[in-house]
């Protein structure tokens, strides 16, 4: 599996610095998820069509470009829901997290 490049975080010291827009390319996490998701994204890549909207959606750059489909990096994934919302495919779906499995 092809994970996010984990890079050092440099703070910020003009607004410029800052990203821009609502979310970030993979590889801006630092730290992975603390165990707190209640649901995960499960993607059935048989109905993906590669059209990117939940890569381009998830907040915190979970989503990862896997041929012309994506994938999902569950260390990084806070089970917000976003890309299943976004996904006009309907190829995501939010599955209640197993207690203890949160991985
Ligand atoms: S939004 Fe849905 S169809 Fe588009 S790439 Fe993501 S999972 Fe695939
Ligand atoms: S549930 Fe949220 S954090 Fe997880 S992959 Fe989807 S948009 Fe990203």
């Amino acid at each position: 599996m092809i994970k996010p490049k984990i890079q050092r975080y440099k703070q910020p010291r003009t607004i410029s610095e800052y990203p821009v827009g609502p979310s970030f390319q993979a590889g801006h996490l630092v730290f992975t998820n603390s165990n707190y998701r209640t649901f995960k994204p499960i993607i059935d890549i048989t109905l993906c069509v590669g059209c990117l909207a939940c890569y381009a959606t998830c907040p915190d750059g979970a989503l990862f470009r896997r041929g012309k489909k994506v994938s999902i990096d569950y260390d990084f994934c806070k089970g917000c829901g976003i890309c299943a919302s976004e996904c006009k495919a309907k190829a995501i779906a939010m599955k209640k997290e197993e207690p203890g499995r949160n991985e």
